[in-house]
């Protein structure tokens, strides 16, 4: 198994291994080649884990914080310096291509730990006065936090996670994807290298009953989530109960509209972007594309010509643009929409079959003339399956985009400026672009509304999330009592 980590689990600083645990099989998706056996957490793992992270937050609290920074910057030049390897890895738990994995997944959980390594030594609280007496407030870590990540982009959200996390005091147990096991074995090995302190970050797998397992348990005192909306509402569900605070990403059916006076080109480049990268499976993604009656006909001319030209194959040729979908199973799922998409009356444009070559790989494909009822307008697919609607006024289409339970995120391209902040301004999505989509930095918080979530990962807002604040009066005359 070409893939095989040292042991399952990375518990305080070091490989654990419990092989009590039912057996967990990662396979390349681009051959169906299994690439490593690893066991999920027993409890006693999940217990080790818990003990160790609480036992080191207690001393990293105490940490100067640009000490934790420094050691965050050492991680991320790791990452850096690792890149291509870390890609490959990814490449094979993920099917994505390597054109995709060298830019987007460890590069893009380097930024993360450089963005919250500088910001840790920044974070102050606020001297109130009070007239003879005054007040502050301290910005607290919350102790163990736990992560729970997708498949999709596995080393990304471990890092998204983790780097506030840490940055601001607190420990992180993180269980990735039972489908992407690797990468976050080797981002604690990276983190132990950098001298994080033993314990930590801490790994461990399995499926959801871990994952459930982690949301009820006491010992954790935040949890971040990413994964879909049922799970979101159980972790949610599980996480009320203990009043346990939690950071929700989940899914999405984001509406990219594209008004008439847009640059049909770019506007065409982003909405392939938005349906076909990482073979569609991006919460993100602009999966509900409205596009002004007047240039309908233009814009899937256009699209029809670059989706032909898109190159499937290998993952680990760099010339690869389209990789698999995760699994066998996951590409079923897939088609079922796509016949169910025929059946309810969708006009096929181009792909909707899988590709006669081994592996879970499918056709970029594009539908049109979807309307607002069909499954396909409503339901959350994860493969590259764009559904395109026609759409004549600003108003109906604002109304249509914001019907749906979600509300990740949301693009408008136009060349009229004020229409583009109106437009943005009037959509539920907590994620938004004028004439780009999808482009995630760090600098910027990414999160959703309705039921696609709560909280928010990166950007400042980052800060809320994994700290608390605690006020402190500060009496300095006598004690005014009546008795
Ligand atoms: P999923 O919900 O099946 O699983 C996500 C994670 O939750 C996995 O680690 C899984 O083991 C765990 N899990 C499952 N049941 C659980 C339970 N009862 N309690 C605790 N944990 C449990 O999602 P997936 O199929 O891995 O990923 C695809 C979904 O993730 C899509 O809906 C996609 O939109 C969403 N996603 C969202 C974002 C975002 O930032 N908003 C990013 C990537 C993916």
């Amino acid at each position: 198994m070409r893939a095989q980590p040292k042991a399952s689990h990375f518990i305080a600083g070091a490989w654990a291994e419990d092989t009590g645990g039912a057996l967990i099989e990662s396979v390349y998706p681009a051959t169906g080649e299994v690439i490593a056996q690893l066991h999920e957490a027993t409890p006693q793992i999940l217990a080790q884990a818990l003990e160790t992270a609480a036992t080191a937050q207690a001393d990293w609290a105490a940490c100067a914080p640009v000490e934790r920074g420094r050691i965050l910057q050492r991680a991320a030049a790791l990452l850096r310096a690792r890149n291509r390897a870390l890609s490959e890895l990814e490449t094979l738990d993920t099917g994505k291509p390597m054109q995709e994995t060298l830019v987007a997944d460890a590069a893009s959980g380097a930024d993360a730990l450089e963005y919250f390594a500088g910001f840790a030594a920044t974070v102050t609280g606020q001297t109130i006065p009070l007239g003879r007496d005054m007040a502050y407030t301290l910005r607290e870590p919350l102790g163990v936090c736990a992560g729970i990540g997708a498949w999709n982009y596995p080393i990304q959200i471990a890092c998204w996670k983790a780097a506030p996390a840490l940055a601001f005091g607190n420990a992180m147990v993180f269980k990735p994807s039972e489908m992407t096991p690797l990468s976050a074995l080797a981002l604690a090995e990276i983190f132990a290298e950098a001298g994080l302190p033993a314990g930590l970050f801490n790994v461990i797998q399995g499926r959801g009953g871990v994952g459930a397992a982690l949301a009820s348990d006491p010992r954790v005192a935040k949890l971040s989530l990413t994964g879909s909306v049922p799970t979101g509402r159980k972790v949610a569900a599980a996480a009320g109960a203990a009043l346990k605070p939690v950071t929700m990403e989940l899914g999405g059916k984001s509406p990219l509209i594209i008004f008439d006076d847009a640059d049909l080109d770019n506007a065409v480049g982003a909405a392939m972007l938005a349906n076909f990268y990482s073979s569609g499976q991006i919460c993100s993604n602009g999966t509900r594309v409205f596009v002004h009656r007047a240039v309908k006909d233009s814009f899937l001319q256009r699209l029809d010509a670059r989706a032909s030209k898109i190159i499937a194959g290998d993952p680990l040729d760099e010339a690869t643009q389209l990789g698999p979908l995760i699994s066998e199973a996951h590409l079923a799922r897939v088609l079922a929409y796509v016949d169910g998409a025929k059946a309810e009356g969708a006009r096929l444009v181009c792909g909707g079959a899988r590709l006669e070559r081994p592996g879970a790989f499918m056709a970029p494909t594009a539908f049109a003339d979807v309307t607002d009822t069909m499954t396909l307008a409503r339901e959350e697919v994860f493969g590259p399956v764009m559904a395109v609607f026609d759409f004549d006024g600003e108003d109906e289409v604002i109304a249509r985009a914001n019907a749906t339970e979600f509300g990740l995120a949301a693009g408008v391209f136009t060349r009229d400026i004020a229409r583009a902040h109106r437009v943005i301004g009037r959509l539920q999505a907590g994620t938004c672009w004028i004439n780009a989509y999808n482009l995630t930095p760090v600098e910027m918080p990414f999160g959703g509304v309705k039921a696609s979530g709560f909280g928010r990962e990166n950007g400042h807002a980052a800060l809320e999330h994994y700290t608390r604040v605690k006020s402190v009066y500060l009496g300095l005359g006598d004690v005014d009592a009546p008795y």
